[in-house]
């Protein structure tokens, strides 16, 4: 039997997301190819039954022990075969789990990070969405990838894209194969052509309609204060081995060029295509082969015309933190990932107004102590501690004082 023969058992944790969503979806179309072995939820027990039923896994995970038990009753009709487990552990054992081939890492936050670095850890072919794992973790993340023998294959759409315009191996670094820049691109959210000063009563909804692409709300919210580019900047950073000038921003507002790669000798390689997912999660389960992802061809012509702008960074702060997080390195990415997390709950429970989001953060990033982040322990550590203080800092600004924290 050949390695093509075999169907690759794909652990979907995040499964009820839009990116786990939009992994069932191109899995579902590649029986002969797929099976999704195990699907994870936090909470939404009726959208994960649906699920089980459809792709009737080997495992569910519930983080929520009240709704595993629900779960657990619920499949008993529809899903008698598929085994409920309950609790974050479970995420880390089913993305471990010895029949698994494939891991689609696509939970939001910081909650991704245990069950990221467990398939890391195990081995596994790890499709990364979960950024924010990297963005803590980088160096750790990316050694127990080295060090295991993992694959991993960026899903979020720009780094799949540079991904794909770059050579297959560069054991030297990029400079060694010609590489000047790589060239995120940014859609600029939905507040691009928008007053400043018009932005100071946004709703969550407002934040959350997207024109390109349809996502969950954390990261609508992120692309909206830009804060997802600069979660992306330091993502390149350590996916790509890219040194911080390397790396720079252009807003494109149509979504089409998904990033682009810089070479010495004057060359520009992009990868193009709609604004969906599926794109870049079929390539990921499929690599190095290429499969139908049930998205429609490019029409350039309907298209019509692909503008690019310069980044302002005066607009978009949250860019300028991310950069100098960066280069601080250390924990500030995972205290800048932190405190962007604490601030865009609060806006999404209308607890914070928009403005402040990238206050909440600067505030939290100028008084932390940074340490080394040479082990999870001390990363996890300084995420608690900067949720602490962005949560004293929500309040603090919500009520116009400043506090020392
Ligand atoms: P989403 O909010 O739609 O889904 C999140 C998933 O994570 C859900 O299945 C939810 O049950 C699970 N989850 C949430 N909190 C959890 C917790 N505490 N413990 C366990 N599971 C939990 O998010 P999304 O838009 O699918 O994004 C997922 C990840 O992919 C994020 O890191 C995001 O930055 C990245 N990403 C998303 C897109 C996109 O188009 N949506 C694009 C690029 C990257
Ligand atoms: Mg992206």
């Amino acid at each position: 039997m050949t390695d093509r023969d075999k169907i690759k058992n794909i652990a979907v944790l995040g499964a009820t997301g839009s990116i786990g969503l939009s992994t069932l979806d191109v899995i579902g179309r590649h029986p002969d190819r797929f099976r999704a072995y195990a699907l994870s939820a936090a909470t939404r027990v009726a959208e994960l039954a649906m699920l089980c039923e459809k792709y009737t896994p080997r495992f569910a995970v519930m983080t929520d022990a009240d709704a595993a038990s629900c779960l657990r009753d619920m499949l008993k009709s529809r899903s008698p075969d598929t085994e409920v487990l309950a609790g974050s552990a479970a995420l880390e054992a089913v993305a471990s789990h010895p029949d698994v081939d494939t891991v689609m890492a696509a939970i939001v936050g910081a909650a991704g990070l245990k069950s990221s670095m467990a398939a890391a850890f195990s081995g596994k072919t790890v499709l990364l969405a979960n950024k924010e794992a990297l963005v803590m973790a980088g160096r750790l993340f990316m050694d127990a990838v080295r060090d295991n023998g993992a694959g991993l294959l960026p899903i979020d759409s720009e780094h799949n894209a540079i991904f794909q315009s770059l050579p297959r191996n560069y054991p030297a670094g990029l400079a060694a194969v010609g590489v000047e820049k790589i060239v995120l691109t940014a859609s600029g959210g939905p507040f691009r052509g928008r007053a400043p000063a018009s932005l100071v009563d946004v709703t969550p909804a407002e934040a959350c309609a997207h024109p390109n692409w349809v996502m969950g709300r954390k990261i609508s919210v992120d692309s909206a204060t830009m804060m997802n580019k600069g979660l992306e900047v330091i993502e390149a950073h350590w996916l790509f081995g890219a040194a911080p000038d390397t790396i720079e921003v252009v807003i494109h507002p149509q979504s089409v060029v998904h990033s682009m790669v810089t070479y010495r000798d004057g060359s520009v390689i992009a990868q193009l295509g709609n604004p969906d997912m599926r794109t870049p999660i079929a390539y990921g389960l499929a690599y190095p082969e290429r499969i139908n992802a049930g998205v429609g061809a490019l029409d350039l012509t309907a298209v019509g015309k692909l503008e690019f702008e310069a980044l302002d960074l005066e607009r978009f702060p949250c860019v300028r933190l991310a950069y100098e997080a960066m280069r601080r390195g250390g924990t500030a990415p995972a205290i800048l990932n932190a405190a962007n997390e604490v601030a865009v709950e609060a806006f999404l429970d209308e607890r914070l107004r928009f403005v402040d989001i990238p206050i909440v953060i600067e505030r939290v990033l100028s008084r932390a102590a940074i340490g080394p982040a040479a082990t999870l322990d001390e990363i996890l550590a300084s995420d608690a501690a900067a949720r602490g203080a962005a949560k004293a800092q929500t309040l603090a600004v919500r009520t116009g004082q400043r506090v020392a924290v």
